[in-house]
Formats: C-alpha cells, sequence, structure tokens
C-alpha cells in the first residue's frame, strides 16, 4: 500500500510536455477571453451597490445550499438527482485535477500511499455517478424528450462531458495496463476492467504503452477543447449559475426594484423612469439571462403558459440573452420590447411560480415589470388600463368611487360591531387596512364586515383610516406605472406615520404585500400582517372561540400568489379553517408553493389580454374536482376571479366560494 501512487506525465516524453503547455496555454486564453468578453457585456448593465463583506455573508447561506444541494432541481426527483450526479462528478474531478496539480507543482510529495488510494476510491465513485448522469440526461434529452427542454442546446455540453468520464476511466485502464499489476490496482475498479480487458488482449507491454500515450494525448485534448469552449457554449452555466444564484437581490421576496427616486426626479437628480435598452438593466440582469441553463422549469408552473398566452418565461429570458448578444457589441443597445414582447409581459400575473422553480435565481418578474416600465413610459397601455392608471390619480383607487364611500362598508354590520376612524395616535392595538377591493367592491364589503365582525368579537381594539386610506399602490407599479405608485407610497407612509401606526392587519394579499415588503424602501415600517395570520392567531391564543355552528362540512383553500409564493404565508390560513370542528380541508392537488394562480395578480385583475384560455377557469376546474363544499380564498381579487368563472359556466352558487374570515364569523364568539 505504501508504495502505491502513479507518475505525473508517466510515459510520456519530455519534449511532448512543451506542446501540452502550449495547447493549456492556448486553451486557458480562449477560455479567459470568453469569460472577460462576458462580463464586460454585464457590467454595460447599470451598477447601483458595492459588494460588502456584511452582504457577502448574508448571501453565503443561500449560494451554499441552492449550488451545493440544488433544492428547486430536487423536486422532480429523477431531474434532480442526474444534475446533482453530473455536478457532484464533475466538482470532483475537477478538484481531483488540481490535487494532482498541486502534486506535481507543489513543494510537499503527498500523491502516495494511503492518500493515493482513497483518492482513486473517489475519482471512480465519481466519475462514475458522473457518467450515469450523462447518461440519463441524454436519454432525457433525445429519448423521452419532455416538453420543457425542447429546443434545448445542450447535445455538445452533455457529449463532452460523457468523453472526458469515459476517457479518463480508459486512461487510467491503459495505466495499469501497461505497467503490468499492482496490488493496490483493486482500489481503482474502473480503470482496473480496462485494464484487465486489455491484458486479455494479449498486445504486447510497447504495444499497451503506445496505446496508452495515445488516450493520454486524446484526453488531454478533449479536456483543452473543453475547457476553450465553456465561454463559448451552453457549458458557460457552470460558471454564470452560481453566480447568478450568489447576487441575487436580496430585497423581500414580494417586493420589486426601484428604478428611480420620485424626489430625484421632482428635483432633477434623475431622468430615466424606464429601462430602454438592455444596457440600461441591471447587470445582474445581463447575467441572469446567461445563466439561464434552459431547464424550462419556470415554463413548466407557468399559468400564462399552461392558458395558452404568450408567454413563456423561459423564452422570455432567451429572447434577452440572443438578443442581447446579436450584432456583437450593438446588442446592448437592443430596446427591451424588441427582445422581451410586450404581449408577453402583460400575459404575466406576477404568480411567482416561476421564479420559485428556477434553480438558477433568476428574477423573471423584475424583467417583465421593466418591459411594462417601457410601455408606459412609450404611452402604449390600452383602454381598461388607462382607466385604471385615471381611476387611480383621480380618486385614489383603482374603481374610481369617491373616497367619502371609503366606509360605506360599515353600514351592514351590526350595531354591536363599532368601526371607529382613527383620529389620534396610541388609542388602538392595530390598524385595519380595509383595501379598495373591501371599501368598494360589493363582495369585498361582506369580508370586510366579517373580518371587523371578528375583531370585535376577539375584544381587538382596532381603528381605520376610512377616507384618509388610498390604494397601496399595488396595481400602478404592477402595471409599471412606478411614479404613481411612489406616490401613494409617500401619501401613505405620511398619513400612517401621522397617526404613529406600529401594526397593521390587512384584508388584501396584495395590500399586504405592499406595505410590509415594498414601504419599508421608502421609510415605511411596520409590522404587517394579512387578516388571515391575526385572526388565526386569535383563535390560538383563545380570544376568539370557534364553536362551529356553521353547518360546513368540506373546504378546499386556495393559496393566494401573494400570500403564499411572494410571503410565505401558507400555515397561518390553514390553521384558521381546521379550528373548525367538523370542517374538512381537501387540498388541490396543486397547493402551497406548487399554487396555481387564480388570473388576476400582476393588475390583471384591471385589464383582459384577450389572448389564450381564462387562468380562472383552470383553477376553479381544480377546486371543483375536490368535491368540497366552499372554495375559500384569503384575497378579494382570487374571490372574485372563482365567481367569474363559476358564472360563466352558468353555475352560480353551486359551490360557495367564501373567504377564510366569513366562513369564521358563522361560528365563532369572543
Ligand atoms: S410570474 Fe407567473 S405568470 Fe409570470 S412568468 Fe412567472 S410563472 Fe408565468
Ligand atoms: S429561467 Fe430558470 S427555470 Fe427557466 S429555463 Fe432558465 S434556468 Fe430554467
Amino acid at each position: 500500500v505504501n508504495s502505491a501512487t502513479r507518475e505525473i506525465f508517466g510515459n510520456i516524453p519530455p519534449w511532448q510536455h512543451y506542446i501540452f503547455y502550449s495547447l493549456a496555454t492556448i486553451s486557458m486564453a480562449i477560455f479567459a477571453f470568453g469569460v472577460i468578453a462576458r462580463m464586460r457585456r454585464w457590467t454595460r448593465g447599470k451598477i447601483t451597490w458595492r459588494l460588502e463583506l456584511a452582504e457577502i455573508k448574508r448571501r453565503i447561506p443561500y449560494f451554499v445550499t441552492q449550488v451545493f444541494a440544488q433544492p428547486r432541481l430536487r423536486k422532480e426527483p429523477s431531474s434532480g438527482a442526474m444534475h446533482l450526479f453530473i455536478f457532484w462528478g464533475f466538482l470532483f474531478l475537477f478538484v481531483g485535477t488540481n490535487i494532482v496539480a498541486v502534486q506535481h507543482y507543489g513543494p510537499i510529495s503527498f500523491f502516495h500511499g494511503i492518500f493515493y488510494l482513497i483518492f482513486k476510491v473517489v475519482m471512480n465513485v465519481f466519475g462514475l455517478l458522473m457518467l450515469v448522469g450523462v447518461g440519463v440526461a441524454l436519454y432525457r434529452r433525445y429519448v423521452v424528450r419532455p416538453k420543457r427542454i425542447a429546443g434545448g442546446s445542450y447535445g455538445l455540453a452533455l457529449a463532452f462531458l460523457g468523453v472526458l468520464g469515459v476517457t479518463g476511466f480508459l486512461l487510467e485502464g491503459f495505466r495499469m495496463a501497461a505497467r503490468g499489476y499492482y496490488g493496490w490496482y483493486d482500489w481503482s475498479p474502473g480503470g482496473a476492467v480496462v485494464a484487465s480487458l486489455l491484458q486479455a488482449t494479449g498486445a504486447s507491454q510497447a504495444t499497451l504503452t503506445d496505446w496508452h500515450r495515445s488516450v493520454w494525448w486524446f484526453h488531454a485534448v478533449v479536456t483543452f477543447t473543453f475547457i476553450a469552449l465553456i465561454p463559448y457554449t451552453r457549458l458557460l452555466h457552470m460558471i454564470t449559475a452560481p453566480l447568478n444564484i450568489f447576487f441575487v437581490p436580496l430585497r423581500p421576496k414580494g417586493a420589486l426594484t426601484t428604478p428611480f427616486r420620485l424626489e430625484d426626479l421632482e428635483a432633477g437628480a434623475a431622468t430615466m423612469v424606464a429601462p430602454k435598452v438592455a444596457a440600461d438593466l441591471m447587470w445582474q440582469q445581463l447575467l441572469g439571462a446567461d445563466a439561464c441553463t434552459e431547464c424550462g422549469l419556470c415554463q413548466e408552473v407557468c399559468p400564462a403558459y399552461a392558458s395558452e398566452r404568450p408567454l413563456s418565461p423561459k423564452q422570455l429570458i432567451l429572447s434577452l440573452r440572443d438578443g442581447v448578444a446579436r450584432n456583437g457589441s450593438a446588442g446592448i443597445q437592443t430596446q427591451i420590447d424588441e427582445m422581451m414582447s410586450p404581449i408577453s409581459s402583460w400575459s404575466c400575473t406576477n404568480c411567482r411560480a416561476c421564479m420559485e422553480a428556477c434553480p438558477v435565481s433568476i428574477q423573471h418578474i423584475d424583467l417583465i415589470i421593466d418591459v411594462r416600465r417601457k410601455q408606459v413610459a412609450d404611452s402604449r397601455l390600452d383602454a381598461n388600463m388607462v382607466n385604471t392608471l385615471t381611476n387611480l390619480r383621480r380618486t385614489g383607487n383603482p374603481y374610481g368611487m369617491p373616497a367619502e364611500q371609503r366606509l360605506a362598508w360599515t353600514s351592514g354590520l351590526p350595531v354591536s360591531v363599532k368601526v371607529d376612524e382613527v383620529q389620534t395616535e396610541s388609542e388602538f392595538e392595530v390598524l385595519y387596512w380595509v383595501g379598495c377591493a373591501g371599501a368598494f367592491d360589493d363582495r369585498g364589503r361582506r369580508v370586510a364586515r366579517a373580518v371587523a365582525t371578528l375583531l370585535q368579537r376577539a375584544g381587538v381594539k382596532f381603528k381605520v383610516l376610512g377616507p384618509q386610506e388610498r390604494c397601496s399602490g399595488d396595481p400602478a407599479r404592477r402595471l409599471g406605472e412606478e411614479g404613481l405608485f411612489q406616490e401613494f407610497a409617500r401619501d401613505n407612509i405620511r398619513n400612517l406615520g401621522r397617526y404613529g401606526v406600529k401594526k397593521i392587519i390587512t384584508q388584501c394579499p396584495h395590500c399586504f404585500n405592499t406595505l410590509k415588503n415594498e414601504y419599508p424602501d421608502f421609510g415605511g415600517h411596520y409590522e404587517v400582517l394579512h387578516h388571515s395570520e391575526f385572526i388565526s392567531g386569535l383563535i390560538a391564543d383563545g380570544r376568539l372561540k370557534v364553536e362551529g355552528d356553521h353547518h360546513l362540512q368540506s373546504v378546499t383553500y386556495h393559496d393566494s400568489c401573494f400570500l403564499g409564493r411572494h410571503n410565505d404565508v401558507y400555515s397561518a390560513p390553514r390553521e384558521a379553517l381546521k379550528s373548525v370542528p367538523g370542517l374538512k380541508l381537501i387540498e388541490m392537488p396543486r397547493n402551497q408553493e406548487k399554487s396555481f394562480c387564480c388570473g388576476a395578480g400582476g393588475a390583471n385583475m384591471w385589464f383582459d389580454v384577450g389572448v389564450g384560455k381564462k387562468i380562472n377557469n383552470i383553477r376553479y376546474g381544480e377546486a371543483i374536482t375536490t368535491g368540497a363544499e366552499v372554495i375559500a380564498t384569503a384575497c378579494p381579487f382570487c374571490m372574485t376571479m372563482f365567481d367569474d368563472a363559476q358564472s360563466s359556466k352558468g353555475a352560480s352558487g353551486m359551490v360557495q366560494i367564501r373567504d377564510i374570515s366569513e366562513i369564521l364569523v358563522d361560528g365563532t364568539s369572543g
């Protein structure tokens, strides 16, 4: 065992070392040239921050988890295992090659004895894993052909990895055969198999030595070609994917980018309100386009794609990548809506399913909103969008209703339920943010009454802003009207500050997301809870007693995207429903982070893209299939979407569609 080792450059004459080093230098130079060219392209995007030590520390845990454990890929076990095999196999072979280099060029000698034998075992195991992974990948790509990877160009990359792995084993086997048998060869099972086959041919030692040299050179040339090709082929994702994961924005999941500050615009310190060309995008967005692995996981979960709208999040990213790469350095000046089509951007419901699925953390929604921002800047909106924005500007809400009617919802309340407008600070436990749907939509008003009744029963000291409340700004921001959104944010933050508001419960997940995740960027810092979270807390604390005299037996719960995927609120609504005695919760097959959108998000509530199937009909069909008596929602827009789907099928009233608060209000007491 102690004599176990191998000679590096064994059987390669010294003069051939010069050829080896020349090829290595050429290969590395081509690699470096390609990587630098890519980096120069990314850095032509906007760079707005410096990487500080504290930020690096915050990024490391996410990076380590996503790169080394690949949890998103593992959601589909077979392809997840396949990619993990390739990744870990390649990583070990890469590290192993560098260990050999350190032994050869470094000052200490360690490449012998037990270290060498363990090294051989590890290299054999991971080499084999990589080959299994490559084999499965080729089988999936060329035999199974799942739709999501159709049109991909990974064949060359997989072929190279396969050839590298196979020639690695061959090389080892030829070396063993040429040197004759040693006892430690059993530690290299892959090479030992090849060696015994070669020896069975009866070839002479001299022939085996010649063959070994030929295979050595073939392996070396394949390796150098592989390295040189990395920046110019799909292999690039070996570099860009980890980089993109490392540089993923650290803001809350539900928050959009802030492309400019209204005060800077007003002071003349900023002029650009929307990115026009690729160079106006953030540099990470350009890096992200180069990081796409074409896996299609985003496309597979996209409700717009599933409903045959003209949007595939995968194609959107690839169009940006190819658009920037086109025409040499001029590509960076391509208009963003030439690369990412406006109709695609309007087809998006901002449901975030793509971003939750993407294994390399590409931020699709930011790009989609950037295209919308450009459409706003170019005044290319349809009549419904214009109408919504006009309503927001004129009345402070997308319904176009007078602010004085913001308390009309209270008129149906029992006399025991008192809703007071906030007048001074410190008089209340929480501020109930009713939202525009709760204030103006008939169905939303019923939910507002249910929430207020539950609060009253639990003895919660709450107030509302009443006519002083304005839209949170979510529809404006999601429509791409950033300036108007910031006006709303500024006004609401000023108003909330006037009353010393610290804790807010919202009826609507969109208000919840905006107040919780987007207002902090403008100085508004509050504890924000969705009503389902607050109510479930009241039940858990015993402040609200659920008695179950509502006669309902089964319910299915639809996760709102802005509560679920954008904010990870999955259990509170379910806990509230499960607290009702005798009420059985039946899950739809797609639930929680895999939930399918209702179709209203991303301001789709306020316009109709007019292409494809209705997303709400698809989701309504899934809910009905559970056989539950009630479809429970926690969002006024989801409720409207389900109501519309049921009416469009001429089935009004067939299944009850109710907010969680409405279900609870039937069977609770304080
Ligand atoms: S946010 Fe939703 S609708 Fe938009 S591209 Fe992603 S998955 Fe599709
Ligand atoms: S954007 Fe992400 S999920 Fe979509 S194809 Fe590219 S890598 Fe896959």
